[in-house]
C-alpha cells in the first residue's frame, strides 16, 4: 500500500494496525447497530503522523454494511 500524506500537515504517514492492550474485541460499532449483540468491527488499518500526532483509521466497510443494513 503506497504512503499517504498527512491530511493535516502534510508529512509522510506511518502504518499500523489499532491494538488496545488487554482486549481482543475493541473496534467500531455503529449507533444503527442497537440489538443486544452488538458485534464490533475490527480496525483493520490506522495510519498516524509521526509529525503531528494525527491517527486515521480504516475499518472493512464490507464487514460494516453488513451490520448496519
Ligand atoms: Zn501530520
Amino acid at each position: 500500500m503506497k504512503a499517504q500524506p498527512c491530511p493535516k500537515c502534510k508529512e509522510p504517514m506511518d502504518e499500523g494496525s489499532m491494538s488496545w492492550s488487554g482486549s481482543g474485541s475493541s473496534g467500531y460499532v455503529s449507533k444503527q447497530q442497537t440489538g443486544m449483540l452488538r458485534v464490533v468491527t475490527k480496525i483493520s488499518t490506522a495510519r498516524a503522523c509521526p509529525a503531528c500526532g494525527y491517527v486515521e483509521m480504516y475499518l472493512d466497510p464490507q464487514e460494516l454494511k453488513k451490520k448496519i443494513t
